[in-house]
């Protein structure tokens, strides 16, 4: 590890990394960007003693580059840490890299090739892919993904991906975007393999109601209005229209033809918070069927 005249690594204490990326929005404070590293400001880091909240900033690789390039100046940063752009625009943002193959997509244990739409709830489309714009072009990747009490996380249009700047943690890591709500509950981790594969590692999100959840090593597990829910160790789509509907008469997978192969799937009954106790209901083994495979 390299460390300056004083013995300061490069290496901020996570805690203080967490702080600079909350009070910046997630991005760089000139541009938004999403990609961001952490400068040492004021004072520069060969001259800092401590890893300072205060003295360090998000800048994006590029406006990073023009400042050590001289070509944006120690004024202009410091007048875009007052106001920082991403909490300006209210979300920080990055491109995906995606191809002109129709690309992957893989949310929790369910994988989905040459899906349109990988998942469709009440008619709206929550991840879709459409065809490149022009031939050759890249596919079109967009998405609207909420965190578990249904407020918004992360939305993606057409390959730029946007988190948005209420959540309580953003991390861009590699290929990886990991959101918190705190400490210890992550909402979301996504990977990118670009150019063809997007894959939705972990999550918990709400989407009008509806619970979807995915976490290390657990099933993929969707839970509907009135309580049913449906969990799979596995499932893989291919060249359906729809990946998996969700309205109020059920869950349909694999609309609009194509092959589904399920590995294992189990339906049951969660105990959705303030709702009738679950032996005060009417006995319903007969009547779940949330899962029903539709042309
Ligand atoms: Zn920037």
């Amino acid at each position: 590890m390299t460390k300056n005249r004083y013995g300061l690594g490069r290496d901020i204490p996570a805690d203080v990394a967490r702080a600079v990326r909350q009070r910046d929005g997630f991005g760089c404070v000139v541009c938004g960007n999403a990609i961001i590293d952490y400068e040492h400001f004021a004072p520069e880091f060969k001259d800092a003693k401590e890893h300072n909240t205060d003295g360090i900033v998000l800048l994006c690789v590029m406006c990073h580059g023009l400042k050590t390039r001289g070509r944006l100046s120690s004024q202009s940063i410091s007048d875009a840490m007052k106001s920082p752009k991403a909490l300006q625009r209210g979300f920080s943002f990055g491109p995906f890299d995606v191809g002109s193959k129709h690309p992957e997509l893989i949310l929790g244990n369910v994988v989905a090739r040459n899906v349109p739409v990988l998942l469709q709830i009440f008619g709206e489309n929550v991840f879709c892919i459409r065809e490149p714009e022009a031939k050759g072009g890249p596919f079109r990747i967009s998405a609207f993904v909420s965190d578990r009490n249904g407020a918004p996380m992360m939305h993606i249009v057409d390959n730029e991906w946007r988190t948005r700047t209420s959540n309580w943690d953003v991390r861009v890591e590699g290929k990886r975007i990991t959101i918190n709500s705190n400490v210890r509950d992550i909402d979301l981790v996504l990977r990118s393999n670009p150019p063809h594969q997007l894959v939705f590692e972990r999550f918990n999100m709400r989407h009008r109601g509806i619970a979807i959840s995915s976490n290390a090593g657990q099933p993929t597990v969707f839970e509907m209005l009135d309580g049913r829910t449906l969990s799979t160790d596995g499932m893989d789509l291919d060249g359906c229209k729809i990946g998996v509907m969700l309205d109020k008469t059920g869950l349909s997978i694999g609309v609009g033809g194509g092959a589904v192969s399920i590995k294992s799937m189990s339906v049951g009954f969660s105990q959705p918070s303030g709702s009738v106790p679950r032996s005060n209901r009417p006995s319903s083994t007969a009547s779940i069927l949330p899962f029903k495979p539709r042309k």
